[in-house]
């Protein structure tokens, strides 16, 4: 394991990142000393191609639109050489933005796209374009070749395979984004038994996201999943049995998947409203502690 570097007072953006960089660099100080005085030599911590304490340039290969409001942005690493790009399922890396004396930073959830035509990439993010947004409209004007800033992986949320008997998913929007790589952590593990159902929300069809991917999902016997839609278009096409529902998310929605139990987990990825809406009717239900907000 490499000493970390402390970084310099200008590394911090003042912007009140989550995680700051100064305490990012605190925590792997405590790992460091940890691992200095460990007699088990054997611990070796794979090297990432991207830090949690200083920004790494990732060129953009191609930025193209998914549907009205979301576009899909694909980074390549602009100097890889051998190492690796690796995180963990549920994990969120930290873009840096700067125009004139405005200094920022935003989450996004990195992804791999295993329909991507061009494998010849790192990571992927699906960015949601807001009006007023700053950080997203320069995200979503981006060119090819033009070159971003990122740190990371960050993240609390840990996937343990059979932990839980169900995981129950609600996510709205581009909230799917971090389940995605939980789902295919899941399911690609032939020996976790943990069933998935996601409940899914948004605003209409023409706004799912994932939408052939998480059809296909359908074939695992251990996932289920619902589309709740709030704005109905009459010519849009379902596929065969897609799961398809034409209201909004309501307590009522959770009834058939009583009784819950302490082996049930439920995470939810939105907005703090959406988050603490669901969270309040789940909790009679579910253990408070059993509940996670992304
Ligand atoms: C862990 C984590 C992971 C994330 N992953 C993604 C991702 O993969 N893709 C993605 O597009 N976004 C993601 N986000 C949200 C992202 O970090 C930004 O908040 C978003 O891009 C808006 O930033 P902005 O600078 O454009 O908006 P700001 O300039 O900060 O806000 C401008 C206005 O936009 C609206 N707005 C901003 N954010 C939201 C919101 N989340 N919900 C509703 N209205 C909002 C508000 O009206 C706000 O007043 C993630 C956030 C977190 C915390």
């Amino acid at each position: 394991m490499k000493e970390p570097v402390k970084p310099k007072e200008e590394d911090c953006c003042s912007s009140g990142c989550n995680p700051c960089i100064f305490d990012v660099y605190e925590k792997q100080r405590e790992l460091y000393e940890e691992y200095l005085q460990s007699s088990d030599t054997s611990i070796q911590i794979e090297e990432n191609a991207i830090s949690q304490l200083e920004y790494t340039p990732f060129l953009v290969v191609e930025n193209n639109n998914i549907c009205k409001e979301h576009k899909l942005i694909i980074f390549k690493h602009k100097h890889l050489g051998n190492k690796k790009l690796w995180w963990k399922p549920g994990n969120y890396f930290l873009l840096y933005f700067k125009s004139g004396e405005t200094q920022l930073s935003r989450a996004y959830t990195p992804l791999k796209i295993s329909s991507a035509v061009n494998n010849d990439y790192d990571f992927a993010i699906i960015i949601k374009k807001y009006e007023n947004g700053i950080v997203s409209k320069y995200m979503y004007n981006l060119e090819k070749d033009q070159e971003t800033l990122w740190r990371g992986p960050y993240g609390t949320y840990e996937l343990t395979s059979n932990h839980f008997d169900r995981i129950l998913m609600v996510a709205q929007g581009t909230g799917i984004a971090p389940f995605i790589s939980i789902i295919e952590h899941i399911l690609n593990n032939e020996y976790d038994m943990t069933k998935i159902i996601l409940f899914y929300c948004c605003h209409s069809i023409d706004n799912v996201l994932f939408r052939n991917q998480l059809y296909s999902y359908k074939s695992y016997w251990n996932f289920t999943y619902e589309i709740y839609v709030s704005f109905y278009i009459s010519e849009c096409m379902l596929k065969y049995q897609e799961p398809i529902q034409y209201h909004r998310l309501c307590s009522q929605d959770f009834y058939k998947l009583k009784p819950f139990s302490k082996k049930d987990q439920c995470i939810l990825c939105g907005s703090e409203e959406f988050m603490n809406n669901l969270k309040s009717i789940l909790s009679m239900d579910v253990p408070v502690e059993n509940i996670i907000l992304f």
